[in-house]
């Protein structure tokens, strides 16, 4: 069977930078799309802050362009989901991939980039309204909420760090948290409890999004009193954690808790020769377009010293 230089999985930001710099070095990559192509940016409507856009751009036509540019180097873009994996342990060891538990690859470098997936509260009413006002990024979205009243959901570092930045953009910030407590570090909820415009709300569930096109509002339950309050917003940020699509690595690269692949600290490398890691999927912290396009090249580049490196012994 022919052995391929580098296998691209995943084809966010992440994905396509590292296929166009791996195709620049000629390592001829075969990337596969996944089963979202384009990844979480299709979900997403104007991209207002990635450099190179000054009046921004819709997701969706941001990564078709970042198709075009890999391609135009030559990477095959094929639609298909890798289903299994099984990597090699030893330096110049060959990894192989199952497309759809189907065709089967063999590949010298393997770049992952399967991105993570937000987590949702999966109501109806919040389903049904996402792109309609309701986001799982305030980085990205909270800009068009500019002096609004916005509300966000959960407890954790994130949802603390969103409704700070929030803060600085809307009027109002209401931030439910399920529990009595939240799970964020004490110098998050710090900052929380003392910015004015955030309205801390414990114990408090989300019962229905109120709006037919777009987000008018929320009907919140008290979780202990069984209280139920309606209040005006337009735009509901879900911060309840994000779940990295790592499913098919389990027992083969070295994860953390959450599910994360272990990388290198100033590189891409996983615990397996041959086999790197970027974007969303090693990185709980940033999950931006931008790191995520910057980890890309940074695991093109790794496989490409790699491969040298075997043609070196
Ligand atoms: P976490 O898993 O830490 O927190 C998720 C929060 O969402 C919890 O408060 C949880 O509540 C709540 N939640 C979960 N499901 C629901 C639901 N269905 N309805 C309502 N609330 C819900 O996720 P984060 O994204 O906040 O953080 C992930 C990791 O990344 C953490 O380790 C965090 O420390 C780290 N991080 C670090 C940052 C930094 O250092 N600057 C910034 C951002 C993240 P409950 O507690 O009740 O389960």
């Amino acid at each position: 069977m022919k052995v391929i230089e580098t296998l691209i999985i995943g084809s966010g930001p992440a994905g396509y930078t590292a296929a166009i710099y791996a195709a620049r070095a000629d390592l001829k990559p075969i990337m596969y799309t996944g089963l979202e192509p384009g990844g979480q940016l299709t979900t997403t409507t104007e991209v207002d802050n990635f450099p190179g856009y000054p009046e921004g751009i819709d997701g969706p036509t941001m990564m078709i362009q970042l198709q075009q540019q890999a391609e135009r180097f030559g990477t095959q873009v094929r639609i298909g989901h890798i289903s299994k994996v099984e990597f090699a342990s030893i330096k110049g060891g060959i990894h192989k991939a199952w497309v759809d538990d189907n065709t089967e690859i063999h590949a010298k470098t393997i770049i992952i980039s399967t991105g993570a997936t937000a987590k949702y509260l999966g109501i109806e009413s919040e389903q049904r309204l996402r792109g309609g006002g309701v986001s799982a990024c305030a980085v990205c979205d909270g800009f068009f909420y500019k002096g609004q009243d916005v509300a966000i959901v959960g407890g954790g570092d994130t949802a603390a760090e969103e409704a700070t930045y929030l803060s600085n953009i809307c009027n109002k910030v209401t931030m439910l948290v399920r529990k009595g407590k939240m799970r964020a570090s004490k110098a998050m909820q710090h900052r929380v409890t003392k910015t004015k415009n955030i309205d801390l709300r414990y114990f408090s569930e989300i019962e229905e999004v109120l709006g037919e096109q777009v987000v008018e509002g929320l009907r919140i339950i008290n979780n202990q009193s069984g209280k139920k309050d309606e209040i005006k917003i337009t735009g509901l940020f879900i911060a309840i954690g994000h779940k990295p699509n790592t499913e098919i690595f389990k027992g083969q690269l070295e994860m953390d808790d959450g599910g994360y692949l272990i990388t290198d600290s100033k590189n891409t490398k996983t615990n397996k020769p041959g086999v790197f890691a970027s974007g969303d999927v090693q990185d709980k912290e940033y999950r931006q377009a931008v790191t995520a396009a910057g980890t890309g090249c940074m695991a093109a580049l790794d496989a490409e010293r790699y491969i040298n490196s075997l043609k070196d012994n």
